[in-house]
């Protein structure tokens, strides 16, 4: 059943909401700028990953490519480079195909018609509202996992997360909830309130601005909202994984160009249980390489959504200089630069330390 909202209690909330908002928000990089194409990109690389994280990197890759045109002209190669060690490294190659299709249809300029926003590749809904709504104060809606824990909880919704009915209510709240003015601080200010007080666990509900409004909070059942979806199990993977290092460069594979972490480079790896009793010896015997160790010199933990992966390098060596694809030279100098899977890091670093 959809929630009724009468126009003094949308008022009011966007009031007291936007009210807080501007006393306590956090002084973000992305929040002292109006440019679609910098917010565009911080919003791409906050979905999954936390802030404190995100601030480097997109520093660094907003001065790397300033705007679209200049993304547009980067390699994919160099655009996974500088996203190397975010993860979900699909965000990226959107980004990537998303300013190209800029450049080809809106020569070069983010548009302002949600409808052509919501074309671009990679971009949704959510980043559609917030591209929007942030940089041109458009009233576009959007809903993300703090929007959603929030609406639960003010609301008191109790369909669970992921289910088509709690999307379709979400998704209309946020479109009655959204001012005509002001709509970029009242979207990130819901997102605040989620992101600081409204927490998924222990929430701070004494020091909410909308307290008195919140139906989970009247009746007690705040830390049962949002209703959980059913949780897939996690399911423990072994690799193996082989280091070969000659003359100053990595031996590597290139990952098929679709499918996970697509055309990232990684260290030779092989699962266990695929493998069976062979284990690394295919990939060594493609790669013309030797073992040099039956006993693995490190052991890493690395976990990919629900896989929980334990890797055991072992160190080779080959006498072949010329390798045929997916295998690739890189120097170890040039390792900072390259689109690493964030396992492969890991296994890099616990090498030299
Ligand atoms: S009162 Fe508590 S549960 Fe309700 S919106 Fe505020 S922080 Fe969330």
């Amino acid at each position: 059943m959809s929630t009724t909202l009468a126009s003094a209690e949308i008022r009011a909330f966007q009031r007291e909401l936007i009210a807080w908002f501007a006393r306590v928000k956090r002084d973000l990089p992305w929040r002292r700028t109006r440019d679609p194409y910098a917010i565009w990109i911080s919003e791409a690389m906050l979905q999954q990953t936390r802030v404190e994280t995100v601030i480097d990197y997109w520093r660094r890759f907003l001065a790397r490519f300033p705007n679209a045109a200049a993304l547009a002209d980067a390699r994919e190669e160099d655009v996974l480079g500088s996203w190397s060690g975010l993860g979900y490294y699909r965000r990226a190659r959107n980004l990537h195909a998303a300013a190209l299709a800029i450049r080809e249809r809106h020569g070069g300029v983010f548009p302002r018609d949600p409808e052509l926003v919501r074309e671009l590749p990679g971009i949704g809904r959510y980043t559609a509202g917030a591209v929007l709504s942030i940089a041109f104060d458009a009233p576009e809606p959007l809903v993300d996992g703090n929007v959603a824990r929030v609406f639960a909880r003010l609301f008191e919704l109790e369909a669970p997360l992921g289910s088509k009915e709690l999307e379709r209510e979400l998704w209309s709240l946020a479109e009655r909830l959204v001012p005509a003015r002001g709509a970029g601080d009242w979207n990130q200010a819901l997102m605040e309130l989620g992101a600081t007080l409204c927490a998924p666990k222990k929430p701070r509900c004494d020091a909410c601005p909308l307290a008195r409004r919140c139906r989970a909070l009247a009746a007690g059942s705040v830390e049962t909202l949002p209703r959980p979806k059913a949780r897939r199990a996690s399911v423990e993977v072994e690799l193996e994984v082989l280091c070969v290092e000659r003359d100053g460069a990595w031996l590597f594979v290139r990952r098929p160009s679709d499918g996970r972490m697509a055309g990232m480079l990684e260290l030779p790896t092989i699962e266990v249980a695929a493998a069976g009793r062979e284990r690394l010896h295919p990939i060594a015997h493609a790669a013309g390489v030797e073992l040099r160790a039956s006993e693995p010199l490190v052991q890493v933990r690395h976990t990919i959504t629900h896989h929980r992966i334990r890797a055991q390098a072992f160190v080779g060596r080959t006498a072949r200089r010329a390798l045929p694809e997916p295998y690739e030279w890189h120097a170890s100098s040039r390792l900072g630069e390259l689109p690493l899977t964030g396992l492969t890091k890991k296994v890099l670093r616990a090498l030299r330390s």
